[in-house]
């Protein structure tokens, strides 16, 4: 089926509560118009440097998501224009994002990255380092971005209760969380493989590239 297909096909089998993120990564910035052409406006990137010319290059209402790791001296490339950033995985890089938001005048909405996979190579913060960060952003440091929930990605395996385990762990702390901070609504959790699992344990945000996009 064509993107434009895929991606009607796909809004219709989705909760009206629940936010598509189509990750155009790696994919052509044709790819991304006609995705644009069938009404979609929120899109997912993970590098800076595909992100930026793929900003400067298409229509300026799209919404874009930084949705990989992100190093702190590449923020403010993407700072005056990216829509929220799901990949902050660190307090270092949170301050950072604070500093060139005010920078630029502007509050960038952003999620905090949560390691529950069994996995070395996923980065993301412990629940020890984000009880200490959140307290800080609750008592008003980081006056540039706007907490406004979660992300998290499962291990990649077939063993469903294991995905479901992780989803559900992080779905606790976000209830917790949200019950201290007033401006958290999203809880980005769910890709190709795992987006239904994901939305029966409580996401509000999937992030889809292959089932949209194809192969990469
Ligand atoms: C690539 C990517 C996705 C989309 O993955 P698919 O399996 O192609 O749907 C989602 N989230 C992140 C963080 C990614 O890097």
């Amino acid at each position: 089926m064509s993107v434009s297909g895929n991606l009607l096909q796909f809004k219709s089998q989705l909760p009206d509560h629940v936010t598509l993120i189509a990750v155009s990564k790696t994919h052509p910035s044709q790819a991304v118009l006609e995705a644009y052409s069938s009404g979609h406006r929120d899109f997912g990137e993970n590098r800076v440097q595909e992100l930026v010319p793929k900003h400067e290059e298409l229509p300026k209402d799209i919404r874009w998501h930084l949705i990989g790791h992100l190093q702190t001296n590449k923020v403010k490339y993407v700072a005056p224009f990216v829509h929220m950033i799901h990949s902050v995985d660190s307090e270092k890089l949170l301050a950072e994002i604070s500093k060139q938001a005010l920078k630029c005048n502007r509050m960038i909405p952003v999620l905090l990255q949560i390691f529950i996979a069994q996995e070395e190579t996923k980065f993301g913060f412990s629940s020890e380092e984000l009880r200490s960060t959140a307290d800080k952003y609750i008592s008003g440091s980081f006056p540039g971005v706007e907490i406004h929930g979660f992300m998290g990605m499962a291990t990649n395996t077939d063993n469903e209760q294991q995905v479901r385990r992780e989803f559900r762990t992080l779905r606790a702390m976000y209830s917790e969380y949200s019950a201290q901070i007033p401006t958290m609504n999203t809880l980005s959790m769910g890709m190709s493989s795992d987006w239904k699992i994901a939305i029966e344990e409580g996401s509000t945000m999937i992030r889809i590239g292959t089932a949209i996009f194809g192969h990469r």
